[in-house]
């Protein structure tokens, strides 16, 4: 039997999992589609790291290369954008004794797949196989067959002990082992606009929520040259892309967010479809889903990519007890256990409520969230709750204690 895993996808998830199988002696295929000319133009996503996902990658190396790269934001706010004010100020202080690291790295995707395929490149225990597309598979009992195309257009078959897809959301390893992608996608798409603008001047953090019945948003900053700023609105369902991404709708939003009378330097801007879905199974055999290939969830809260990395270690950890011997393959089943509870229970859970506590339009129910917010915010004990469940700290733990 070969011992070798196959991965197929280097987003954060493929690399993660491969730089942690590769450190701990074990081989890695890591198959991903887009090549060395074509890599760094993706667009930009996730950026916000909590702080276990800080700890995971500095096991692996990765988080002395991402964060002289990305800005460290110990707090973060609520803002009621209506009365024009802020309703709460979270400090990431309050987890001093739950991490070694209490604040979030803003970093953004791009960076961190740079810096983790850097790291893959230079591992002996990978074979990167970049400009490369999976097709299909097929699993027996001693092992399983990737079919993928190669740079020069020819099919080839790659064999290895397991498979798994850290292909993102269309994922055809799960669409080939027949699972349910359960859930809802909302009708109104998000609009994503980057922006060279200071927003610290005005009172905001370098993450910021905010809430208003009419349109609510997220700002976000980056570290540059020059330092951006990422700002989320809903949109419309009706309205056509164009229409909506052109130079003039994105600043006539700007200004009505930010009235400053001036043009914003405005750097790029995308548009988005936000799905809420959870894989009903997140293995068939020998082929595992991992990140967006198992679930996808709404940005408000920041944890697709962090919930997706702790997939990825948690993975990493079994398929490693398994080759050595240690275990039998039934134990990825308790991975499905564990990472299916956190989709379902944390990411999708939270993420949905995040969205309807900022796009709330019942004033006396927006009043009482906002007490809350500014309660929990003021008292240490539940800052420090509230904080462990946003940064994932308890969707860890509670995942350890599920056998
Ligand atoms: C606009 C936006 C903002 C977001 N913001 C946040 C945020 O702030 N915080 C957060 O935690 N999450 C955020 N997310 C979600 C986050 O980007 C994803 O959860 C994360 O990128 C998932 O990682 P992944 O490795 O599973 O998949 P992906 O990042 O999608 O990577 C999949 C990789 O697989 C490759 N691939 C796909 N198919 C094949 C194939 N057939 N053969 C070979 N290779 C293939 C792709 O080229 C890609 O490199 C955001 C998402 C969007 C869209």
């Amino acid at each position: 039997m070969s011992q070798r895993i196959i991965v197929i996808g280097a987003g954060p998830v493929g690399l993660c999992l491969s730089l942690a199988l590769a450190q701990a002696d074990v081989h890695v295929c890591l198959v991903e589609a887009l090549g060395d000319d074509n890599f760094l133009e993706q667009v930009p996503r996730a950026g916000t790291n909590h702080p276990a996902t800080l700890e995971l990658l500095d096991r692996i190396g990765l988080y002395d290369k991402i964060e002289p790269r990305g800005i460290i934001a110990p707090l973060f706010h609520y803002w009621d954008r209506h009365e024009q004010k802020l309703i709460a100020e979270f400090d990431h202080a309050h987890l001093e004794d739950d991490t070694r690291f209490p604040y979030v790295l803003q970093c953004e995707r791009i960076k961190i797949v740079e810096e983790a395929l850097k790291l893959a490149k230079a591992h002996p225990n990978i074979d990167l196989r970049l400009a490369t597309t999976f097709t299909a598979f097929t699993q027996d009992a001693d092992g399983v067959t990737a079919q993928v195309t190669n740079p020069a257009g020819e099919s080839e078959p790659i064999r290895g002990a397991y498979l798994v897809s850290g292909e993102g959301a269309r994922s055809i390893v799960r669409k080939e082992l027949g699972i349910e992608f359960e859930g809802f996608t909302y009708p109104d798409r998000t609009l994503n606009i980057e922006v060279a603008y200071d927003f610290r001047k005005h009172g905001y953090t370098e993450r910021n929520y905010i809430s208003d019945p009419d349109e609510w948003s997220n700002l976000f900053h980056w570290k540059g040259p020059p330092d951006r700023w990422r700002v989320h609105f809903p949109t419309e369902p009706d309205v056509d892309e164009a229409a909506l991404t052109r130079p003039e709708a994105l600043q006539a939003r700007l200004q009505r967010f930010l009235p400053t009378g001036r043009d914003f330097a405005i750097v790029g801007s995308n548009l988005y479809v936000v799905h809420q879905r959870v894989a009903t199974k997140f293995r068939g055999g020998r082929a595992v889903l991992a990140g967006d290939s198992a679930h996808v969830n709404g940005p408000i809260g920041a944890m697709g990519m962090n919930s997706g990395i702790h997939d990825a270690f948690n993975l990493a950890d079994k398929l490693i007890a398994i080759l050595r011997k240690e275990t039998g393959d039934d134990v990825l089943d308790r991975y499905e256990r564990q990472r299916r509870h956190v989709a379902v229970q944390h990411t999708q859970a939270q993420t949905i409520r995040n969205k309807r506590l900022l796009a709330e339009k019942d004033p006396a129910v927006r009043r009482k969230n906002h007490e809350e917010l500014a309660r929990t915010a003021a008292d240490p004990k539940l800052a420090r709750a509230f904080l462990l469940r946003s940064s994932l700290i308890e969707s860890l733990r509670e995942a350890e204690q599920i056998q």
